[in-house]
């Protein structure tokens, strides 16, 4: 057993009063812990598996506004999604970069109508959307970040354009759009960073994986999974953050019946190892609809190709992983996108998969259930906050809104917000990363391409990786 795991368990023999615990170590848990860790409160984290190992690993990497939330009306998520964006591009630059997205354009008023059938609630699954709709949602993403602007506007190409920058894309591509959004290298390194973060400033808290919570009675008992030992604790209230899992563990820690919070949805993602592919895309990420209405994505990711993505209904939360008609449909997305280039099933070197915690649901296309997120507070001796649903992008703000919910029913003040405090090796980090470059190769005498992988990776904290 490692030497902070037996240090964890010792603190937990000691005093295992605590102010909070969370349950569940995806980024919406580690999220909470560390904002009300840095509240003063002492808090306890507990995850089954290993921190940020399920959905939190397995998205698109996009850090973003969500352009097709604009169509069902959804402004306030954009409008949150796009502030904790700029966050994100702020606080934690060596992870989230700009990324350049181009939308491939067949028509000038297709989707428009049901566009504005969902808009006024009535639409059902999408139509190929024109250059119109995809004009008024880009010039609304454009407007919304008009006072604080840290990325480039939108920008229409012509056809001729269109065919000299991306000259693999469909010919049905009479024209094209540009705008920014952000990705991230590494989402399960950031959430190493938080809790690293948290154990320098709160050394109070204790983040424990594989580990489990039961109620027995009115007692909780947490269980190592390593050793099998149990530990009676008592937390003034409890934080459920464990996302498609949510409504299991309100079963289990829940005396009574509630009523069902969240549906989850199955996302499965391709790395695909093809030069012309990753040529083809020209530094950006082709963001396009299939056949079926759904919005695809695929962009460069460290040499190679990254696409995805599946929105499959899964009636009880499990370990997924990507099935072989899952990868035909994703590699029969990228043809129609781009028909030129020959790829094949060979050449993906990588797949992973993660379920959706959306927000319970009855609508029949998945891609319109709301990404928005909502806390439920759960009555009891011990009260439970359920964060609901959610994205990456906006863990931040859902776990700021989660803590002040949890401060408010401890009758405690916030000390701190979260929302400029960089994480990490994004402390410190230069606008030019090729700086810390030459430093590192010159303090530890490593090769540049050695220096620039444990930067992109660690950020400033590269050094001390060195
Ligand atoms: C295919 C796909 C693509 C996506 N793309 C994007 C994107 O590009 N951008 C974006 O912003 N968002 C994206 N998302 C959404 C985003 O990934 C999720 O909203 C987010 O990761 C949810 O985090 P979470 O912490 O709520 O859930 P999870 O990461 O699933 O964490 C829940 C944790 O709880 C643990 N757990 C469960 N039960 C227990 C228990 N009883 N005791 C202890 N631990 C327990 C689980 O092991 C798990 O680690 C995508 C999601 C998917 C699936």
């Amino acid at each position: 057993m490692s030497e902070q795991r037996k240090q964890n368990l010792a603190q937990l023999t000691r005093n295992a009063a605590f102010d909070a615990v969370v349950v569940g170590g995806g980024v919406n848990g580690i999220g909470v812990y560390r904002d009300l860790s840095l509240q003063g409160l002492r808090v306890l984290l507990i995850e089954r598996n290993d921190f940020c190992s399920g959905c939190s690993a397995a998205p698109s990497r996009m850090i973003h506004g969500g352009l097709r939330y604009l169509e069902n009306g959804e402004f306030d998520l954009v409008r949150e999604s796009l502030f904790e964006r700029d966050a994100l591009l702020r606080n934690a630059p060596h992870m989230v970069r700009p990324l350049p997205t181009v939308i491939p354009i067949a028509s000038w008023f297709s989707g428009t109508l049901n566009a504005a059938a969902q808009f006024l609630g009535r639409g059902g699954k999408p139509a190929a959307r024109g250059a119109v709709p995809i004009k008024l949602g880009l010039a609304l993403y454009d407007w919304v970040t008009r006072k604080r602007r840290v990325l480039p506007k939108h920008r229409f190409h012509s056809g001729a354009q269109t065919r000299r920058l991306w000259p693999a894309l469909t010919d049905k591509s009479r024209r094209s759009a540009v705008y920014y959004d952000a990705w991230i290298s590494h989402p399960e390194r950031l959430c190493v960073e938080l809790l690293r973060d948290v154990a320098e400033a709160a050394p109070g808290s204790v983040a424990l994986n594989y580990a489990e919570i039961e109620l027995n009675g009115n007692i909780f008992r947490l269980r190592d999974g390593l050793t099998g030992a149990t530990f009676e604790i008592s937390p003034k209230v409890v934080v459920n953050a464990t996302g498609a899992w949510l409504d299991d563990t309100i079963a289990a820690l829940v005396q009574g019946k509630t009523e069902r919070l969240v549906s989850g949805t199955k996302g499965s993602h391709l790395i695909i190892d093809n030069a012309r592919l990753y040529d083809a895309l020209n530094g950006h990420m082709a963001y396009f609809e299939n056949t079926d209405g759904r919005v695809c994505i695929v962009f460069p990711y460290q040499g190679k190709v990254l696409a995805g993505s599946t929105d499959i209904r899964v009636e009880k939360a499990r370990r997924v992983r990507c099935e072989d008609d899952e990868r035909d449909y994703i590699l029969g997305a990228l043809r129609l996108v781009f028909p030129k280039v020959a790829i094949s099933a060979d050449e993906v070197v990588f797949s992973y998969s993660g379920i959706r915690p959306l927000p319970h649901s009855d609508q029949d296309f998945t891609g319109r259930i709301s990404r928005g997120h909502d806390i439920r507070r759960l009555p009891g001796a011990v009260p439970q906050f359920c964060m609901v649903g959610g994205k990456w992008t906006t863990f931040r703000a859902f776990a700021e809104q989660t803590a002040d919910a949890v401060l408010s029913s401890l009758v405690r003040n916030r000390r701190v917000s979260t929302r400029d405090m960089a994480i990490g090796g994004g402390r410190q980090f230069p606008d030019d990363p090729s700086v810390l470059c030459r430093q590192l190769q010159a303090q530890h005498a490593l090769p540049p391409n050695r220096a620039e992988q444990l930067i992109d990776r660690y950020g400033t904290r590269a050094a001390e990786l060195a």
